[in-house]
């Protein structure tokens, strides 16, 4: 999506562009898989800022509606806790306020203030910080006055931001669950990052129609529309760096072809630790998210007793947030997410039936484990757990089962070590301080995704390529 999104920007900036994908499709771990009549997302499941893609297309000239229909889905996300206690958001206030008060009949204040300082934390982030390009710390920090630095909540830990508005754990716990993609516990992360529950209920959670892989066709189509040129199964074998520039691409078919500029979409510790091998750049390598295996099962008639997005919490998150971050650790208590898109788009399911999405977090691997063993006995946990909750999956109604663990991952996507939502963002690896868009020892190498600015997640690519876009722009003017 990063590369799709600079490819267009590029494009509208009147460059040429081709793009290499080494996979048959397009879309990269926002990609798809086709069977027996279902159709699964192999990876983000969860579509939230669609303003980011109205003004993709808005960019170009075009509506966005006029290529991807978006589905609300409202309520958005249950959350589950295995004493049975439950936690439903959504976009609807009174469902949101009835909900939130069911749990703490006293936090109606404390939710009101949580979204009017989430607001402006939002808004200060995307107007200010998230959507720029800094050559330097100082340009950083004065793009907010210092008052407004104190507000964002940089400081402060997003469990800390969370407990300033709320007391009940189940809510704590539920919104500070956030930071599993983001690399890092509630306790370790910015509170900056209370916009992210923040942007869900106000800006709502939507599911492109055909799933997230209709909004990747659309944006695909975009780029095809505009002039940019696509070749898919074309795998990079090395980019050729030449007296301290690019000098062009080898392609593992053994052939190569000359450019002076390149855009490296492929996540950056592996751009730098396998794409530049043959150069003298040294790969630093930052802190990484955590890897995931994930489960695509078709199931024949509904699974009663769950929605379209649920996330099943343990009983002490620290510990497993410890466990899976710190020590490495596959945790006693497994937290995972269940999404079932037919809920909300039937046709991805032979009538009746329901396409089920496990996504369970796993520590980065340290070397080659039994990935079929260790699928399984995540299997038999997440089956279980669900039936403690009442969810009704029989597993002999899995009629189709596919798993991708975090090798696939890496294989298939070129993810550094399987992680599988690319840099992590902690304090040091934000904003100025996160790996940047320009490759500054190689003159014409730049880089787009999850890994470097501003970050992770379908709507952040999407942005970082109008930013590399908007940085190539005004280095060779
Ligand atoms: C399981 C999972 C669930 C997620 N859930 C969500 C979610 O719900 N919502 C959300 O917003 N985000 C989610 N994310 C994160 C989101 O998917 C990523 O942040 C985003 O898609 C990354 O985009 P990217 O631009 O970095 O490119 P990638 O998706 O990493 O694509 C890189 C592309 O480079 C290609 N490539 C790699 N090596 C080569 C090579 N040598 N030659 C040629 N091509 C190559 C790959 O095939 C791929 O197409 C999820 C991620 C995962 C893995």
């Amino acid at each position: 999506m990063g590369g799709l999104s600079a490819a267009i920007h590029l494009r509208l900036k009147g460059f040429d562009v081709t793009l290499y994908e080494g996979n048959e499709q397009v879309g990269g771990r926002a990609g798809q898989i086709q069977a027996d009549g279902f159709t699964f997302d192999t990876g983000p499941s969860l579509l939230n800022y669609p303003w980011v893609f109205e003004q993709l297309f808005a960019a170009a000239g075009r509506r966005l509606e006029d290529y991807v229909t978006l589905l609300p889905v409202d309520p958005s996300i249950r959350f589950h806790k295995p004493d049975g206690r439950t936690l439903e958001l959504s976009s609807d206030m009174t469902r949101l306020v009835r909900e939130f008060t069911r749990l703490d009949p006293g936090c109606g204040p404390g939710l009101a203030a949580f979204l009017a300082d989430s607001a402006r934390k939002y808004r200060l982030a995307f107007d200010n910080l998230v959507c720029e390009n800094f050559d330097s710390p100082w340009q950083w920090f004065s793009a907010l006055p210092p008052w407004q630095w104190l507000h964002m909540g940089v400081w402060r830990s997003l469990h800390g931001e969370l407990k300033r508005f709320f007391r009940d754990e189940l809510i704590l716990d539920a919104l500070g669950s956030y930071g599993m993609y983001l690399g890092g516990s509630p306790q370790q992360l910015p509170g900056l990052f209370s916009i992210l529950p923040y942007g869900e209920l106000a800006m709502g959670l939507w599911l492109p129609r055909g799933g997230i892989y209709g909004l990747v066709r659309g944006v695909e189509k975009l780029a095809r529309e505009l002039g940019v040129t696509i070749f898919t199964s074309r795998i990079v074998r090395q980019i050729s760096v030449r007296d301290g520039a690019v000098a062009g691409l080898e392609f593992a078919d053994g052939s190569s072809e000359p450019w002076s500029l390149v855009i490296s979409n492929v996540d950056v510790p592996l751009t730098q630790k396998i794409l530049l091998e043959g150069s003298s750049i040294k790969a630093r390598i930052p802190r990484m998210t955590p890897a995931v295996m994930t489960f695509y099962w078709g199931v024949r008639g509904k699974v009663a007793g769950a929605g379209h997005h649920s996330i099943f919490l343990p009983r002490d998150s620290a510990r497993a947030y410890d466990q899976l971050i710190r020590l490495g650790q596959v945790p006693d208590e497994l937290p995972f997410y269940v999404a079932i898109a037919s809920e909300t788009d039937p046709s991805l399911a032979p009538p009746g039936d329901s396409t089920v999405f496990v996504l369970v977090p796993l520590p980065l691997p340290e070397h080659q484990e039994d990935w079929s063993t260790l699928a399984g006995s995540l299997k038999q946990r997440v089956l279980g757990r669900l039936s403690l909750h009442g969810v009704r999956l029989d597993p002999a109604a899995i009629a189709v089962e596919r798993i991708m663990s975090p090798a696939d991952w890496a294989r298939r996507c070129g993810l550094y070590r399987g992680s599988a939502f690319g840099a992590a963002h902690t304090l040091l690896q934000m904003g100025y301080f996160r790996q940047p868009n320009r490759e500054k020892r190689v003159r014409g190498l730049y880089y787009v995704g999850a890994s470097t600015t501003p970050g992770t997640g379908l709507p952040m690519v999407a942005l970082g390529g109008k930013m590399v876009a908007e940085r190539i722009a005004a280095d060779v003017r």
